[in-house]
């Protein structure tokens, strides 16, 4: 694929042949990589100041990647980037033993979050869900993870299994096969996953049934965010809170993309779900690398009695925890989420009459600051409904119409856009001027 202008990028491409000679895929992450859609160069970026981002070639973008869902405040969040700045210079970054200011986190996410009751803070997503998934199979005794086809719940070999599979190899749309990741997995950890499809209650009852003493827990995004953006049917998350209360697994719900997005208290705030354990990183730093595993107290017990280790150099370091006590603090302002979610209507609004207007075969699913274009002509309600009708060729038009007028998220049609508290009504007024331009020509090409 080449860009729709490529001189505009022409520093980015320079870049990228310079950097895969000395980087295994020219980048540093997966969600960056060609195969992932930032075909054929990803851009390089120069800097980010609030909702916007400027890359070496100096273009400049309303952002809706926002790395991937860190830069809740936007980019250089001032009050954030002080309270590091200031951490570091004053008092230093690893000490190896605690600071005072990790009690007021905790005291921060304790209060915001009712089925947090007591929380450890680690460095990325993937460490508190493999922390997490760890205690629960100590705690139950228990072997099995249940986990969702589609979902993403970090890289550990433990988890990463069965997110983006490919039909043919995945088995019955009732019963999907655990599909690793690739080589270099451990193949025997397919007997401690089962997988299944997302909002299928019948399908959980059934595995339940069938191997319920085997189950330690069930993980879950509350809103699926890692197949574009799917929704929980009305009455699927209580079913399976109630499921997994029924049978003694423990519910962890991974907040990574949702936590401190959708509410304060997050997907399970939103929804008034009640996990056992839950995991969270990216919003709660304002940008910088925290994360975090809160649960019931007498779960999080065996951590405190050291039967399940928790370990960590970086562990609550002094720029994730000033970064996290900055932007909780900002967070906390009355009414913020309110206006966020105002501000989102505008968006999914005006983008479903561009939609209408144009007669495309897409919609619109999301929640709030997370959202999702579909070209799709039916409804995607777990993996296999998006493998099959979302349309990855119109999605390419569109994203790469919108890049080309300055509006910037992840080219992949299975990811997502995230909206900051940055982003002004003008900016959605601005995006919403190039987006019907950009259906425009998607239509042209329908
Ligand atoms: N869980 C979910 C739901 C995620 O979306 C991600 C990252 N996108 C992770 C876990 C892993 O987080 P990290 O990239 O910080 O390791």
């Amino acid at each position: 694929m080449t860009y729709k202008t490529p001189a505009r990028t022409a520093k980015s491409a320079q870049y990228f042949t310079n950097a895969r000679k000395i980087i295994p895929s020219g980048v540093n992450s997966t969600a960056r990589a060609v195969w992932s859609g930032w075909d054929p160069y990803p851009l390089f970026v120069d800097h980010g100041t609030g909702s916007r981002l400027t890359d070496v070639d100096g273009n400049e973008y309303i952002d809706y990647l926002l790395g991937l869902g860190p830069m809740i405040l936007g980019h250089r969040p001032p009050k954030v980037t002080k309270a590091v700045v200031d951490f570091i210079e004053k008092r230093g970054t690893v000490f190896a033993l605690p600071v005072a200011d990790e009690l007021t986190l905790s005291n921060k996410i304790i209060n915001a979050i009712p089925a947090v009751e007591q929380v450890r803070l680690c460095n990325t997503g993937t460490e508190a869900v493999l922390y997490a998934v760890r205690l629960a199979r100590a705690y139950t005794g228990r072997k099995k993870l249940v986990r969702f086809e589609g979902m993403y719940h970090g890289f550990s070999d433990g988890v990463y299994w069965s997110k983006h599979p490919g039909l043919n190899v995945a088995g019955p749309d009732k019963a999907p096969m655990p599909i690793p990741q690739g080589p270099g997995m451990p193949a025997h950890l397919a007997d401690s996953l089962i997988i299944l499809p997302w909002n299928d209650v019948d399908a959980l009852r059934e595995a339940f049934a069938r191997e319920g003493q085997d189950i330690a827990a069930v993980i879950t995004e509350a809103v699926m965010c890692n197949t574009g953006c799917i929704l929980p049917e009305p009455g699927y998350l209580e079913a399976v809170r109630e499921i997994t209360a029924k049978n003694g697994a423990l519910l962890i719900c991974d907040e990574v993309i949702t936590g401190f997005r959708l509410s304060l208290a997050g997907a399970q705030g939103y929804y008034g779900l009640e996990p056992d354990l839950s995991t969270y990183a990216k919003g709660l730093g304002g940008g910088f690398p925290v994360a975090a595993l809160g649960g019931r107290k007498d779960v999080m017990a065996l951590v405190a009695d050291g039967t399940v280790s928790m370990a960590g150099t970086y562990s609550a370091n002094g720029i994730a925890v000033s970064a996290a006590n900055a932007a909780l603090d900002e967070l906390a302002a009355p009414g913020l989420y309110d206006g966020l979610y105002e501000r989102c209507q505008q968006l999914y609004d005006g983008l479903e009459k561009i939609i209408a207007d144009n007669k495309v075969d897409a919609y619109v699913t999301g929640l709030g600051p997370v959202l999702q274009v579909w070209f799709a002509d039916q409804p995607i309600r777990n993996y296999r409904d998006a493998a099959r009708y979302a349309r990855h060729d119109l999605f390419r038009i569109w994203w790469e119409e919108m890049l080309e007028r300055g509006v910037l998220f992840h080219p992949g049609a299975f990811e997502n856009l995230f909206v900051s508290f940055a982003h002004s009504k003008d900016d959605i007024a601005q995006t919403l001027s190039v987006a019907a331009e950009a259906m425009r020509a998607v239509k042209a090409k329908h």
